[in-house]
């Protein structure tokens, strides 16, 4: 079997795909984006592409050492994304190949379903209790929230009282059988940081994400130590060497995501590192069917999964979601906030061809929104 053909597909709201056809008439689908430069990725899969076609799909870990090392310079979103959505697409085409999901080619299930949690934003405080009760009333056992908005260096009081009311809120709601998160999406400092954990732990976060950037990963110690909530981080990361000095720090949850860092395969190995440190693995995932799919086979044959971010009812997916691109929405469909492991080829997941072929001729230019201090300095976001 060769690949003969890669194509790729801008649809919203901010997401790519890629479809790789081979001469035996078997497609693979993946999907290769980082969020708000899709187009620079969409350049990096086509770049990829002069090496990929004539070659065997099934030689799989081969492709990845060359599309990840071959051109010297290595890392990074941009090249991480696109040898991600390449990966899946590979690993659909074996599944099909074989006629058997990729979870079975990775050494079969240690599970029949998958804990997933739903966002409830943050942004808004005064949402945050219908939100959440909302979220509860659909099923979720877990809802995921921003920790805060802009936030200023050294947080004033209220900024404080504004984060706990959140959190106080979403405890109210959700009682004690049932669990929420926290990201500060890097928009707290590490000062910030060091004062809110200690506040936040008596409301028992599952655990509260990207705690401080990843350019400040030397103060994790210190957080890691400043209370006992678990930290996680990981969706700014893009390869297993990325995540050791996290590990190290005492970080308790990876959070890959796997259109960024280096798809199925790498995935697998972040997630057997993270297991060298009893830490989770709980996948970034706010993309669309295929990243989703992807991560599913992932979590059914990962024995320290933890549980899966998926995009349906994201805050900020406006103009189009997860189900307008799938012939057959029963795989993404929750039982009780889980979705169930299935028996279908490849990553098991049956992409509308014709509705992702109109959504690129609508195409996007996601962006995310630039934030600004009220003196006029740039913001997190
Ligand atoms: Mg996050």
């Amino acid at each position: 079997m060769r690949i003969t053909r890669l194509e790729t597909f801008l649809a919203p709201p901010r997401w790519l795909f890629v479809r790789v056809e081979t001469d035996e008439g078997l497609v693979g689908w993946g999907e290769p984006v980082v969020e708000g430069r899709a187009e620079p990725v969409r350049a990096a899969v086509e770049v990829l592409a002069e090496y990929l076609v004539g070659q065997d799909p099934l030689r799989i870990e081969d492709h990845w050492q060359v599309m990840t090392k071959g051109g010297f310079y290595r890392g990074g979103p941009v090249l991480s994304s696109a040898v991600a959505g390449l990966d899946q697409a590979l690993w659909d085409i074996k599944g099909k190949a074989y006629g058997r999901p990729v979870h079975q080619l990775l050494g079969g299930p240690v599970r029949d379903r998958v804990r997933a949690y739903a966002w409830v934003g943050g942004d808004e405080p005064g949402a945050i209790r219908d939100a959440v009760a909302g979220q509860t009333e659909a099923g979720f056992t877990a809802v995921k929230m921003n920790g805060s908005g802009r936030m200023t260096p050294l947080a004033t009081r209220a900024e404080v009282r504004a984060c706990l009311a959140r959190v106080e809120t979403a405890r109210e709601v959700l009682g004690e059988g049932r669990d929420f998160a926290l990201d500060f999406h890097g928009r707290v400092s590490p000062a910030n940081a060091r004062r809110l954990l200690p506040l936040l732990a008596e409301y028992a976060p599952m655990f509260v994400e990207e705690p401080v950037l990843p350019e400040h990963a030397h103060a994790l110690p210190d957080l890691v130590n400043a209370s006992n909530i678990p930290l996680a981080l990981g969706e700014r990361l893009f390869s297993r060497g990325e995540f050791l000095a996290p590990l190290q720090a005492g970080v308790a949850v990876v959070q890959p995501d796997i259109s960024h860092a280096g798809g199925i395969s790498e995935l697998r190995r972040i997630a057997a590192l993270a297991e060298v440190y009893g830490a989770q693995l709980a996948p970034h995932c706010p993309l669309g069917p295929v990243a989703l799919a992807a991560s599913l086979q992932v979590a059914f044959t990962t024995p320290n999964f933890l549980i899966q971010e998926q995009s349906t009812g994201i805050h900020y997916n406006e103009d189009a979601e997860l189900l307008d691109y799938v012939a057959d929405p029963e795989p993404f469909r929750f039982h009780a906030g889980h979705l169930l492991r299935t028996e279908r080829p490849g990553l098991g997941v049956d992409i509308d061809e014709a509705a992702v072929r109109a959504a690129d001729r609508a195409g996007h230019a996601w962006r995310n929104p630039v934030w600004r201090h009220p003196d006029g300095t740039f913001a997190e976001w």
